[in-house]
């Protein structure tokens, strides 16, 4: 009997007890909203502020609804105005085109190489010729690209660099954080990401007038005072007529849930990297799949594994998924023409009208595949995983039609 999977691949762990019991003293409480405190106390998204910045060693930090609220919200704080020119890695996630068109930004989209990062080449000649101000960077998957040259490139052509950190949280590029390369850095606490709140996002800068409009931004009114981790009152006096109101504020349930989990993110982190590393090594020796090797500065987060696939796997993608789907083993594909669940193709954001072609981007996702790593696999899950794949990656099409 060929084996089967049996665990979801969407599962995260549950939520403390001791956060739960929190979040129930909180709805006690009935001051659900960040501003209805007892004066003198701060905020419950005031606290997960002020230990998040602490903990991304930046000065600034802001906690938002979701990490699409995040990045609207950081793109104004920059400065873009509509008609704006945005550069981006065009292989992402739809909330990124989606805040830069949000905000009346104009994408600019960069090719990726077949390491998934951003490629460089194309980076500087589109820094050049376009003449785009800013550069939404999407640290996508997990795989940071050479930030040296990112930070370079950006400074010669006076490029606002905002990160996009949703698959970076927590991870290093030559032992300094992601997100403390560029200006602003985004991250998401959407479920399937690093910490789990639902919903929600954490912009961090060591800009004081970019954090000061990204608070007014996120719908603080004149209560800005309030947050923990933010500049000067003078700062605010300059920018807060100027900054419209996104109405994005988290509140504290959400953020009582955060501050739980913040300090297990270190450890989750090792929790991740040990499954990685069994998928990795496991894939590593299959046949039809392509694992790349990884730059020995990124210190990553495995909670997501991508692979190429060759041979039969490759000839017919769809079968291959299918038949590892019917084993239980959930792949997703970046190379689909229909964006299916999270996966998304650049060419299918058609809002944003005629794009030019990026072949390579095309080529390289074609044969993209990714699986989340949940922590709620074990590492022998991650074993019957490795089996599962390497059978299918070699088998051909049993009935072509
Ligand atoms: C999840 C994600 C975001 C932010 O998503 P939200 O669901 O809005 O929190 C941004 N970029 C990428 C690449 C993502 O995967």
């Amino acid at each position: 009997m060929a084996k089967i999977f049996e665990k979801p691949f969407t599962q995260q762990e549950p939520i403390s007890e001791k956060t739960i019991a929190r979040v129930v003293e909180i709805l006690r409480g009935g001051r659900l909203h960040r501003y209805n405190s007892i004066a003198g106390e701060p905020s419950e998204a005031s606290l997960l502020e002020t230990e998040y910045a602490a903990w991304q060693r930046a000065r600034y930090c802001l906690a938002t609804t979701s990490g699409g609220q995040a990045m609207q919200i950081a793109l104004r704080a920059a400065g873009v105005k509509p008609g704006a020119k945005v550069l981006a890695n065009a292989y992402t996630l739809a909330p990124v085109p989606g805040a830069i068109f949000a905000v009346g930004g104009v994408p600019v989209l960069v090719e990726i190489d077949a390491n998934w990062h951003t490629d460089m080449d194309d980076l500087q000649a589109k820094a050049k010729t376009s003449g785009a101000k800013y550069f939404m960077l999407s640290h996508m998957r997990g795989h940071i690209a050479d930030m040296d040259a990112i930070v370079e490139i950006c400074e010669v052509h006076k490029i606002t660099l905002i990160e996009d950190c949703a698959h970076t949280m927590g991870a290093k590029w030559k032992g300094i954080r992601s997100g403390n390369f560029g200006d602003i850095a985004c991250f998401s606490t959407q479920t399937y990401k690093h910490m789990n709140s639902g919903e929600g996002g954490l912009l961090t800068t060591n800009n004081p007038e970019f954090a000061a409009r990204a608070v007014v931004a996120s719908g603080s009114y004149m209560l800005y005072g309030a947050h923990g981790a933010i500049p000067a009152e003078e700062v605010f006096r300059k920018v807060r007529l100027d900054s419209p109101n996104c109405s994005a504020r988290l509140d504290n349930l959400r953020a009582a849930i955060l501050r739980g989990q913040l300090p297990l993110l270190e450890q989750n982190i090792e929790r991740w990297n040990v499954r990685y590393r069994i998928l990795e090594s496991g894939l590593r020796a299959a046949t039809g799949v392509n694992i790349v090797e990884r730059k020995q500065h990124e210190a990553f987060v495995g909670s997501s594994l991508q692979f190429q696939v060759s041979g039969p796997a490759a000839a017919d993608v769809l079968d291959f998924l299918a038949r590892c789907s019917a084993r239980g083993v959930d792949i997703k594909w970046f190379g689909g023409t229909e964006p299916v669940a999270f996966t998304s193709r650049y060419d299918s954001w058609h809002y944003l009208g005629e794009l030019a072609p990026l072949p390579t981007t095309i080529e390289v996702l074609a044969t993209t595949c990714d699986i989340r790593v949940p922590l709620t696999f074990s590492e022998n899950d991650c074993r019957d995983i490795v089996e599962i794949i390497a059978e299918e990656a070699v088998r051909q099409r049993a009935n072509p039609s």
